[in-house]
């Protein structure tokens, strides 16, 4: 086994403190990387509140890691020692159910192994995440990454961009379409980046009227503050799709209003409480309410590739990891420009 530190919560209300544990040495098809960089999700604070579900503890948060490559398995194809590596999300699944099959391993039908607070496909060793130093996955799971990118910028692509970007692929948002950002925080300001390089008329909808200059440097056209019933009324009946990037509970039927007629709001934030949705909000101009979910292996790789060629990447702030409590602290109050990433040689 191979001796890793981290940083853990050992339960949803300790703060995360200094953890050691083990990984798995590397089998014949997998690749250690050491961690250089995290991007800190807002996912990574809902599992370790269990927002969502009971969680596995202790929990090793961070599914946007980025590193170079310290060992490689006898099998392994794709990589060798000192390229860069990436994880997100997942670091393994069934991959022979009908969805894995199709490259949407984040819809496996058998379980995918998320990357922590979640099992290996044997569906009893817990997994932990990149808020660590080193870290062990499958060659199939590790993404290629450029060396022509700010290294600790990429990191957040690994979830915050990929969540956005396949969902704007999958509805084909583009040239002709207007589409609403809603939520400028991580997720949200990728998905600005897509809307404007894909060639949108962007939108963003917003609880914090401070943010209006970035949204515009980020390449957004509108910026509609939600708080200003003139602004919202304005906006009634515009969009061809919303995308919602809200963490927390708020108010669906208002925003569904904003919908043109066959308009789609699209859900990638999860606030931890069922909505509440008027069937009349989506009765009245025939609206879809929609979802979607990280993105596959292949889809992610195809994301990165582009970002290459476009020269896109987050928007973040580097912090030491002592310091993961106060970023915590700052995201909850929306306090995010864009994202937090962890420089890892301070653990
Ligand atoms: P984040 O950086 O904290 O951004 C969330 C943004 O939502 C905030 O910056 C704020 O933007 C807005 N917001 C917060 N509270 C609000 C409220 N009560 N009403 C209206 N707007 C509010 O979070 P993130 O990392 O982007 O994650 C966003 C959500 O996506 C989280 O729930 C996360 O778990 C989820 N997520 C889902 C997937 C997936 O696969 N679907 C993947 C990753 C993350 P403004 O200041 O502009 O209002
Ligand atoms: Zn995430
Ligand atoms: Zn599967």
């Amino acid at each position: 086994m191979i001796a890793a530190k981290g940083y853990a919560a050992q339960n949803e209300t300790t703060p995360l403190a200094p953890w050691n544990f083990e990984r798995r040495d590397p089998g014949p098809h997998d690749v250690q990387f050491d961690i250089l960089f995290c991007g800190v999700c807002h996912s990574d604070l809902h599992q370790i509140r269990n927002d969502w579900f009971p969680g596995i503890f202790p929990m090793v948060p961070g599914h946007e890691i980025v590193g170079r490559v310290v060992k490689v398995g006898a099998h392994v194809k794709k990589f060798k020692v000192g390229d860069l590596a990436g994880t997100g999300c997942l670091v393994d699944s069934c991959r022979t159910c009908e969805n894995c099959q199709r490259d949407l391993e984040q819809y496996c039908l058998n379980g995918n192994s998320q990357t922590y607070n979640g099992r290996e496909q044997d569906h009893k060793t817990p997994t932990y995440g990149g808020y660590s130093n080193t870290i062990v996955v499958h060659e199939d799971f590790v993404l290629h990454i450029s060396e022509k990118l700010n290294l600790a910028a990429v990191a957040p692509l690994l979830c915050a961009g990929i969540t956005t970007y396949s969902p704007l692929r999958h509805w084909k948002v583009g040239k002709g379409h207007k589409l609403a950002v809603l939520g400028l925080g991580g997720l949200g300001h990728m998905g600005v980046k897509w809307g404007v390089a894909f060639g949108a008329e962007v939108t963003v909808l917003s609880t914090s009227p401070k943010k209006e200059a970035d949204a515009k440097k980020l390449g957004a056209h509108h910026f509609v503050v939600t708080s200003d019933p003139e602004q919202i009324k304005a906006a009634k009946n515009s969009f061809d799709f919303i995308l919602d990037t809200v963490s927390a509970e708020h108010d669906f039927n208002m925003y569904l209003s904003l919908l043109k007629t066959d308009g789609t709001h699209i859900c990638v934030g999860v606030p931890p409480n069922p909505a509440s949705i008027e069937t009349f909000a989506l009765m009245g101009g025939r609206r879809s309410l929609a979802a979607s979910g990280i993105g596959g292996l292949a889809e992610t790789q195809e994301m990165l590739d582009f970002c290459e060629k476009h020269n896109i990447v987050s928007d973040i702030e580097m912090i030491d990891i002592k310091n993961i409590q106060t970023a915590y602290d700052r995201m909850l109050k929306g306090d995010v420009r864009y994202r937090f990433v962890i420089d890892m040689a301070t653990l």
